[in-house]
C-alpha cells in the first residue's frame, strides 16, 4: 500500500479503496484539512503530486482564502 502524506497538513492519507496504486492519476482529498491534492500513481510509486486547491477556513470567520494551486514550474517575471 502506497502512503502518502498530505502536503498541507502532513498527515497520512488514508487511500480510498477504489484507487489503484498500479495505475492512478486522480485527485484526492485530505480528510484532516480538506487540502484537494492531484497524484499520480503508476506501479505502486507517486509520479506526480501537487495542491489543487486548499481552502484555509478559519473557525469563526466566514471569509474564505484562496492560496493560488501549486505549480511545477516556476514562475519567471
Ligand atoms: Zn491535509
Amino acid at each position: 500500500m502506497v502512503k502518502i502524506e498530505c502536503l498541507v497538513c502532513e498527515e497520512p492519507l488514508q487511500m480510498p479503496t477504489y484507487i489503484d496504486p498500479d495505475d492512478y492519476d486522480g485527485q484526492i482529498v485530505c480528510k484532516k484539512c480538506d487540502a484537494l491534492l492531484h497524484i499520480k500513481l503508476r506501479d505502486s510509486k507517486v509520479k506526480k503530486y501537487k495542491i489543487v486547491k486548499y481552502e484555509i477556513q478559519p473557525p469563526d470567520i466566514i471569509v474564505q482564502t484562496n492560496i493560488p494551486p501549486y505549480s511545477d514550474e516556476p514562475k519567471r517575471l
